[in-house]
């Protein structure tokens, strides 16, 4: 079996498969999705639970042992909670997360807990109402707080918070986030915005990780935690006495691809090595077309011989990434 690893052309061993199933999301953030509605996949353009089930049980063949399951919003598509309960049952996975806007945490996280799932990150870019509706255009901060505070009540562990880092929006809130750690034993994570798809934002400057860093210092020394071999890309610190972490996923400022273990599944059946180029092998059409399993592995490694060695992303007037964050899953 020794052959039969996802290892690209740099020796990277992918492990790590995220898989969007949906491209529909009850919010509409302004760093994700244009003003404008944009067309989405019908019920046939997107894999259906028993389509994913096959690529994963054939992703675990090929090594990959942990999975996140995303979108779009993965809690609003039907039948999420049996699928996700499916995904636990398959042997060969050391690791199922999901990542959600939080909306429909708090009335579904028994069924989430039920369904296996022990790890959610958590978006929340702000810590104010009327600025979470400004960027998600709705106004629900207080149900997505009320789902987090929930979800450490059930020992969730560790929830992430996952915050966007946004000049002129959020910038000064960030260290009225990173204060969070101190009190509750959640993982802060600062995101650098990512040109992807059509958003709202404009192309302004980038608020990166340095200058987060330099503004949350007023709370304290950051003292790094030790990575370990699953904590992908994030750098992790934490504050003299605090209960949680704060982290960064710095993809402009500091690229970490010589590390990244990841392949993407989109909603509408592609995987894609790189979150951050357009290169992808259409996994889909294969599957309909009568593939077998052989023939899938195929496209798994093929999507793997496409992993570029880095994204060529600048800081300096990046260049945009066609696809939709939301079909393709962040
Ligand atoms: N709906 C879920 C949620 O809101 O967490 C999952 C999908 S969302 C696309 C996954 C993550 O991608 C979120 O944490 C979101 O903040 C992040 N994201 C979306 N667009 C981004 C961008 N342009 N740059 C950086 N992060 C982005």
């Amino acid at each position: 079996m020794a052959e039969l690893k996802l290892i690209d052309p740099y020796n990277r061993h992918l492990n790590y498969l995220r898989i969007s199933i949906t491209d529909r999301c009850n919010l509409k953030c302004i760093y994700c999705v244009p003003r404008d509605l944009i067309p989405r996949l019908s019920h046939d353009d997107i894999l259906t639970y028993e389509e994913i089930l096959r690529l994963v049980r054939i992703g675990i063949k090929l090594g990959i042992s942990k999975i996140r399951v995303t979108g779009g919003e993965p809690l609003v598509r039907k039948g999420v909670y049996s699928f996700l309960s499916d995904l636990s049952r398959l042997d060969g996975l050391a690791d199922i997360s999901l990542t959600t806007n939080g909306v429909s945490l708090k009335a579904n996280l028994r069924r989430i807990k039920t369904a296996g799932i022990k790890r959610i990150n958590i978006s929340l870019d702000t810590l104010n109402r009327t600025k979470f509706e400004r960027i998600t255009g709705f106004n629900l901060f207080d149900q997505v707080w009320q789902g987090i505070e929930m979800a450490m009540e059930m020992g969730f562990h560790p929830i992430k918070l996952n915050i966007v880092a946004l000049n002129g929006i959020n910038d000064d809130e960030l260290a009225d986030m990173a204060r969070l750690s101190f009190d509750y034993p959640l993982h802060i994570r600062f995101i650098e915005y990512m040109p992807i798809g059509e958003s709202q934002i404009g192309n302004g400057p980038l608020l990166l990780a340095p200058e987060i860093k330099k503004r949350i210092s007023v709370l304290g020394s950051l003292i790094p935690v030790t990575n370990t071999i699953d904590d992908g890309p994030a750098q992790r610190y934490h504050f003299e006495g605090a209960a949680g972490e704060i982290g960064f996923i710095h993809a402009l400022s500091h690229h970490f691809c010589d590390r990244c273990n990841r392949l993407r599944l989109t909603a509408r059946g592609r995987l894609r090595p790189c979150l951050l180029s357009d290169h992808h092998e259409d996994v889909k059409e294969v599957m309909r077309t009568g593939g077998t399993d052989e023939e899938l592995m195929e496209v798994f490694f093929k999507a793997v011989r496409h992993k570029p060695s880095d994204h060529n992303l600048a800081i300096q007037n990046p260049s945009r990434v066609c696809g939709q964050m939301s079909s393709i899953g962040g």
